[in-house]
C-alpha cells in the first residue's frame, strides 16, 4: 500500500514515548544552543577538527552514546543498537571553511549570534546531541541501528574525505541523514557534484621590450580565461563554472614567468560535469599551445593540479527516507517545502545509491562561510524534532513500528 509510509508515520507521532520525546527537545532547546555556541568557538579548520571532534564525543558519551569513538579518519562515531533492522546515520560536520587563527569570537545583536561557522555545522552537531538525549531519556529503542555520527572534511579542501572514510569502512549502512542546512522546510536531496583544479602556466621570461616575441605565462592563461567566459552551460541540471583565483607575472616591464588560476566546476548531473570539466580542461590545454603557436615557440608549458571532485547525483522525491522526513517536517506544522540540490556530506551516499537527504537544524540563519554568518535560534526545536521523528520512522520502533528504510542486503 502506498500509504504505509505515512500510516506508519502517525503511529510513531502518535506513541507515548514519542510524545514525550518531543516534549523533551522543546525543553532542550537552551542546552542544544549553549552547546552549538560552545562548539562554535572550538576552532575547527579543515584538517585542524580534533579538539571539536573530542569535545563532540565527549557530549555524545554523555548522551548516553557509551560507544563514542573517534575513527582512524577523525570522524566520531556511537551508536544505538537495534534489534535487527537497517543502519541509519544521522551526522553533522564538524570542520568549518575557516583557516586557522580567525577570529570565532561570538556577538549577539537584535536576537541573532554572530560568528564564523554558527551554523555551519555547529547547529547540525547541537542537533545531533539533542537527538541523542531525546533517545537517552525516553528510552526508546529502534529496530533498526541508529548512528551519531561527526564527519570531518565537508567543506573545500577536506574534499568529503571524512563521509568518504565512513561509507569505505562500513559497507552495512542503509541510509544517511546530514543536518546541515538552512530554513526549515528545505529538504536536500539532489548532490550538486564539482570538479576544482588549479592551473599553472610556466615560460621563459624576460624583458618585456628586449625579449619580445617569448611566450607569456599571463597572455596564455588570458586566453583560456575568456574562452571559459564563454562557455554556456544548461540551466537544468544548473551546471556551472568559474575561475576563483588568480595570480602571476613580476610587474608591467617583465615579459610573466608564471601564472596560476583556481577554476571551479559544478553540476547537479554527473554527465554535465564531467563534460563541462572536459571543456575547462581543453580551453587550457589549447591556450598554452596557442600562446606558443603565437610566437613560434615550445618554451610555454601548463600544469593542471586536480583540487578535488565530488561527484553529482540525484534520487526520486518519492523515496521513503524522503517521505519521511516531509511527513515529519509537515506534522511539525510547516507547510512550506523545498526540495534543493547542494554541496554536502550526501554527495558520497547518494553517488553509491544510498538513500541520503540534508535537513536543517532549526532556527533561521544567513552569511554562510562568511565572517559574518549569524544564527537566530526562535523555534530551534523544530530541527532536532524534525530529525528525531524522520530517524524514528525510518528505523521503526521496537514492538510497535516497521522501520520505513529498506536494507540494502
Ligand atoms: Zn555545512
Amino acid at each position: 500500500m502506498s500509504d504505509t509510509l505515512e500510516q506508519q508515520f502517525a503511529a510513531v507521532k502518535a506513541h507515548p514515548l514519542v510524545q514525550r520525546g518531543i516534549a523533551f527537545l522543546e525543553s532542550d532547546a537552551n542546552k542544544t544552543l549553549q552547546e552549538q555556541l560552545a562548539m562554535t568557538a572550538i576552532p575547527a579548520a579543515p584538517f585542524k577538527e580534533q579538539a571539536r571532534a573530542a569535545y563532540f564525543r565527549d557530549r555524545l558519551a554523555e548522551a548516553g552514546v557509551s560507544d563514542a569513538r573517534i575513527d582512524a579518519e577523525g570522524n566520531v562515531i556511537g551508536t544505538r543498537k537495534g534489534c535487527g533492522g537497517p543502519a541509519l546515520v544521522l551526522s553533522a560536520h564538524i570542520d568549518t571553511v575557516f583557516p586557522e587563527g580567525t577570529d570565532l569570537t561570538i556577538t549577539q545583536k537584535d536576537g541573532r549570534y554572530i560568528a564564523p561557522g554558527i551554523r555551519d555545522d555547529s547547529r547540525g552537531l547541537a542537533a545531533v546531541l539533542s537527538v541523542a538525549r531525546a533517545f537517552d531519556a525516553t528510552g526508546l529503542r529502534t529496530v533498526g541501528d541508529v548512528w551519531f555520527v561527526g564527519t570531518v572534511g565537508e567543506e573545500g579542501l577536506g574534499n568529503l574525505r571524512g563521509v568518504r572514510a565512513l561509507f569505505r569502512e562500513h559497507a552495512g549502512i542503509d541510509g544517511f541523514i546530514s543536518i546541515d542546512g538552512g530554513d526549515m522546510g528545505r529538504i536536500t536531496l539532489a548532490a550538486t557534484g564539482s570538479r576544482r583544479f588549479r592551473v599553472t602556466y610556466k615560460g621563459p621570461g624576460g624583458h618585456s621590450f628586449a625579449a619580445f616575441g617569448l611566450p607569456s605565462a599571463v597572455h596564455a592563461m588570458g586566453r583560456a580565461i575568456a574562452r571559459i567566459a564563454d562557455l554556456r552551460t544548461p540551466a537544468d541540471p544548473k551546471t556551472t563554472f568559474n575561475v576563483g583565483r588568480v595570480r602571476g607575472g613580476t610587474g608591467a616591464t617583465a615579459i610573466a614567468e608564471d601564472a596560476v588560476m583556481d577554476v571551479d566546476v559544478r553540476s547537479n548531473a554527473a554527465d554535465e560535469l564531467e563534460r563541462t570539466a572536459a571543456e575547462v580542461i581543453a580551453i587550457i590545454e589549447a591556450s598554452a599551445r596557442d600562446e606558443n603557436a603565437r610566437w613560434n615557440s615550445s618554451e610555454l608549458s601548463v600544469a593542471i593540479e586536480d583540487l578535488g571532485a565530488r561527484p553529482a547525483g540525484t534520487q526520486p522525491r518519492d523515496q521513503p527516507i524522503v517521505r519521511a522526513a516531509v511527513a515529519a517536517v509537515r506534522s511539525l506544522g510547516i507547510e512550506q517545502l523545498q526540495f534543493g540540490a547542494s554541496s554536502t556530506d550526501c554527495n558520497i551516499p547518494i553517488s553509491l545509491g544510498i538513500p541520503a537527504i540534508a535537513i536543517p537544524g532549526g532556527g533561521k540563519s544567513g552569511g554562510n562561510h562568511s565572517l559574518t554568518e549569524w544564527f537566530d535560534p526562535t523555534l530551534g526545536h523544530l530541527g532536532p524534532q524534525n530529525a528525531f521523528l524522520t530517524v524514528l520512522t525510518l528505523a521503526g520502533i521496537e514492538g510497535a513500528t516497521q522501520p520505513q528504510l529498506p536494507r540494502r542486503r
